[in-house]
């Protein structure tokens, strides 16, 4: 799960000349979600070809770029959907397809919201024109320039010698232990953002972080910064209102813990993998 081949997507603006729409996919969000054709049980978006069959209004277009020498775009549109055809939550997508084609997902789901939000210069309230050249926005009127927006926040497994520190959030409905994560804050190196939430979340000091690997977490546009990080000192004392419980567990005693899909997920395997000498 870790790592999604970097060669399958290439990241463009503008279609190249004569690409052929037919066999392109068009990441569809109407108000009920992402619009999807379902084929042995695994939802895929709509094709050119399809879609000019479907009757509903385009409100937005965005070419995404290409995803494995096919082209991809992202639409906004309103209209009935014919049968054969459903609209689900990005959340549906997630562990449904590989990898590579809910982060396309994501990212259809991320630009279309960003064109939706940035509709107006948040500085002198003219409408936004397209940038000639970037994914980004530009005011006419005073130049401000406005590229997606990306939310940088990092997760951390804490170890101390075969043990993890996992903690229950008070917000979660579900009684499910993961990592510490908190979201960076401006004027932050990712590696203070570390030591400050988990000193925050729990009480404890932190050190010999290793950076391990990222996710995009579109939900609604996470970037989440992984690592490893050993316990140096401190006793637990959970925030309030954020930590309802932390403690330590061995691979051989762990509570209910994230599925394969998220990032937390892949810490806490990739520290039980190395301490059963993999
Ligand atoms: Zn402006």
């Amino acid at each position: 799960m870790w790592p999604v081949d970097p060669e399958d997507f290439v990241s463009l603006t503008t279609p190249p000349e004569n690409a052929s729409r037919d066999d392109a996919w068009f990441f569809l969000k109407t108000p009920q979600g992402l619009v999807c054709l379902t084929e042995q049980g695994i939802p895929r978006p709509v094709t050119g070809d399809e879609l000019r069959w479907l009757d509903i209004e385009i409100q937005a277009e965005h070419y995404l770029g290409r995803f494995r020498d096919r082209c991809v775009y992202a639409i906004e549109a309103r209209g009935t959907l014919p049968e054969g055809y459903s609209a689900a939550g990005l959340r549906d997508w997630l562990g449904r397809v590989e990898p590579s084609v809910f982060y396309l997902a994501g990212r259809a789901h991320q630009v279309l919201d960003w064109h939706k939000t940035h509709r107006f210069c948040g500085r002198c309230g003219v409408e936004m024109e397209d940038h000639p050249a970037d994914r980004a926005k530009l005011c006419p009127s005073c130049n401000l320039i406005c590229y997606p927006r990306l939310s940088p926040s990092i997760i951390v497994l804490i170890t101390k010698g075969q043990e993890m520190l996992l903690a229950r959030n008070a917000q979660w409905p579900t009684n499910m232990f993961s990592t510490l994560a908190g979201f960076v804050e401006p004027g932050e190196s990712i590696e203070q953002t570390v030591h400050r939430e988990v000193l925050e979340e729990v009480g404890l000091k932190v050190k010999n972080l290793q950076y391990l690997g990222s996710q995009s977490w579109p939900f609604p546009n996470s970037l989440m910064l992984g690592f490893h990080a050993e316990y140096d000192s401190g006793e637990i004392v959970c925030q309030d209102e954020e930590i309802a419980e932390a403690h330590w567990f061995t691979p051989d005693d762990m509570p209910n813990i994230p599925p394969k899909t998220a990032i937390s997920r892949w810490l806490i395997d990739d520290f039980i993998n190395q301490s059963s000498g993999d």
